[in-house]
């Protein structure tokens, strides 16, 4: 092992209130694509006649419900989609006491799938879906296995529990992850790029003592980190838990 990674080690052995902070970098081995950057709905493109974005839009759901719930069932949903090392890792900090949790930009559920319960995710999550009218709440089986598309209550379509572009994030989501990220002190980046908000804005909130970057490209941040390392998560993981 060489001293970077021996460093990394050290200060995760000895770090008690450690907080996870996680992108898209974290789901690639599990096979999740990377939404938000588009690179998984480039086929939607000449297919539909629509762009990612507005496919994943509050304009879409308004003007085409119908089309909506038919696009997230065929291409969203993630029914084989399994937690990888890392997001195992995460949540084993969790049950031994020694992590405050995790904030995610991902929409995949795979922190909680991995056994993390305290989980703040920014954009929502696809484990979660409710009615667009009267708001009741339908779990990943109901829709996954069950292919439920509108409420059995009052008919009307039925929508992931995401944030969808033109929509607000969830304001207790984020004064939840600032308290995590002001009360850690170590906060892991792992898997994000730090570069769209409100991921850069919360990062600066950190007022602890070691500020670790794993990410496959650079970010804003690495100059202020401890230890900022350009490789792949699993095997960052697995090199310094063996
Ligand atoms: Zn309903």
């Amino acid at each position: 092992m060489n001293q970077k990674m021996e460093h990394l080690k050290n200060i995760i052995n000895e770090a008690n209130d450690i907080t996870f902070f996680t992108g898209a970098g974290v789901s690639v081995a599990s096979g999740v694509p990377d939404f938000r950057s588009m690179g998984g709905l480039f086929d939607e493109i000449s297919k539909e006649g629509y762009a990612p974005e507005y496919l994943l839009s509050a304009e879409y759901l308004q003007n085409d419900p119908e089309g909506f719930v038919d696009f997230y069932h065929k291409r969203l949903l993630l029914a084989d989609k399994q937690p990888n090392a890392v997001h195992q890792w995460i949540a084993q900090l969790e049950h031994e006491h020694r992590s405050l949790g995790v904030i995610t930009q991902n929409i995949d559920g795979l922190h909680t799938d991995a056994g993390s319960t305290h989980v703040d995710e920014l954009h929502g999550t696809l484990n979660r879906f409710y009615c667009i009218q009267c708001h009741h709440q339908y779990d990943k089986a109901s829709v996954m296995t069950h292919h439920i598309r509108h409420c059995e209550k009052c008919g009307s379509p039925i929508r992931p529990d995401i944030v969808l572009y033109g929509e607000m994030l969830d304001e207790q989501t984020i004064s939840n992850a600032i308290q995590k990220i002001k009360a850690a002190d170590t906060l892991v980046v792992l898997g994000s790029s730090l570069v769209v908000q409100p991921a850069a804005g919360l990062i600066s909130y950190f007022e602890g003592q070691h500020l670790i970057i794993i990410n496959k490209d650079a970010t804003p941040y690495d100059r202020t980190a401890d230890v900022v390392i350009h490789d792949d998560m699993v095997s960052v993981v697995n090199a310094i838990t063996e």
